[in-house]
Order: structure tokens, then C-alpha cells, then sequence
């Protein structure tokens, strides 16, 4: 697999989407396919040898990484989105953000009973997405053995939140 240096490939955008936030951005991978099969691939090496049944990614940019990543490798992908976007039969999970209340939801129908299922997003700040994600998912009757985000920013405690569960990035910021 090419090496690279990730961060090259990641633009930053100061004060976005709100002043004091420092905004790490993937679309500029998507754009280099050199840090876009870097990243997929990467993933690929990662997971091979840990008997991952299905992935499941996180509205919208999660997908962009789970998808590629499922086709390669032949398991199943299941979406979690945000509140009355999936039109079957949803699971729904309420979770609190700073200022406000989020809700994620998932066709449960879809999730194996006992399946083991890599959870995704492009990047983990506070852990809290994940922390629905994951209830949800074990709600489902799955289990999450592992969760994956391309970008980490660990000083925001996500290992905490998402203790026990093992968490791989590709690159962290501190
Ligand atoms: P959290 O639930 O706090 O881990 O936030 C996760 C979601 O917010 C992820 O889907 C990220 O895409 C997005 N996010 C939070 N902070 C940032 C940041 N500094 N740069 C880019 N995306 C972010």
C-alpha cells in the first residue's frame, strides 16, 4: 500500500461552522483519489483479520468511507440517519449534543441478530454520535466490536465515551 501523510490531504477551516471550532475537512480527500484509496485501503488492512460481519455508518460523510469499504471487502452496509430519512420500519435513538437534542435512526430489520458490526464515522469529536450509534446497533441485537473514524481529535475525550470499545483512526489532531 502507497504511504502518505495524511494531513496533507486534510483542509483545515478555522471558526466553521461556528467561531472557535477548527473544522477538519475530508472533502479534500475525496477530491485526491490518492488519499481516498489511501484511506480505503488503509481500512481494508485494518479490519481484514477481525471477522467484521457488516459495517454501519453515520449520516452523511460516514458513508462516503463505508461504502467503498463494504463493495471491497463483500459485507453488508447499513446507514444511520438522522430523524424520518429512511422510509422502512426504524429503530430511533434520541441522544443530547451541546445546545440541543439529535435523533439517529436505523432499519433494524436489516441488522443480523449476534452479527459483528464496524461502526463508522469520518470523524470523532465528542464521541456522542458513536455512543448513540453504538446503543442502537446492540438495541438491534448486534454487536460492536469496533469503531473507526478516519480523523480523531482525542483531546475531546472520545475514549471515554466510547469505553470499551476499541477505536482506530487514521490520524489524530491534539
Ligand atoms: P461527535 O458526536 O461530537 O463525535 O461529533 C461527530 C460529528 O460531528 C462527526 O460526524 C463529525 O463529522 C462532526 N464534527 C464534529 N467536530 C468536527 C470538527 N472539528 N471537524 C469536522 N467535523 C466535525
Amino acid at each position: 500500500m502507497e504511504k502518505l501523510n495524511l494531513d496533507d490531504y486534510i483542509r483545515k477551516v478555522p471558526d466553521f461552522p461556528k467561531k472557535g471550532v477548527l473544522f477538519y475537512d475530508i472533502t479534500s480527500i475525496l477530491a485526491q483519489p490518492r488519499a481516498f484509496r489511501y484511506c480505503i485501503d488503509s481500512m481494508v488492512e485494518l479490519y481484514q483479520d477481525r471477522k467484521i460481519d457488516a459495517i454501519a455508518a453515520i449520516e452523511a460523510r460516514g458513508f462516503l468511507f463505508a461504502a467503498p469499504f463494504a463493495a471491497h471487502v463483500g459485507i453488508p452496509l447499513l446507514l444511520i440517519r438522522k430523524k424520518g430519512k429512511l422510509p422502512g420500519k426504524v429503530m430511533t435513538k434520541k441522544y443530547s449534543l451541546e445546545y440541543a437534542e439529535a435523533e439517529i435512526e436505523i432499519h433494524c430489520d436489516d441488522v443480523v441478530q449476534g452479527s459483528r458490526v464496524l461502526l463508522l464515522d469520518d470523524l470523532i469529536a465528542t464521541g456522542g454520535t458513536l455512543n448513540a450509534a453504538r446503543e442502537l446497533l446492540t438495541a438491534c441485537g448486534a454487536q460492536v466490536p469496533e469503531i473507526f473514524g478516519v480523523v480523531g481529535l482525542p483531546f475531546l475525550n472520545y475514549e471515554k465515551v466510547l469505553n470499551p470499545t476499541p477505536v482506530r483512526t487514521l490520524i489524530n489532531y491534539h
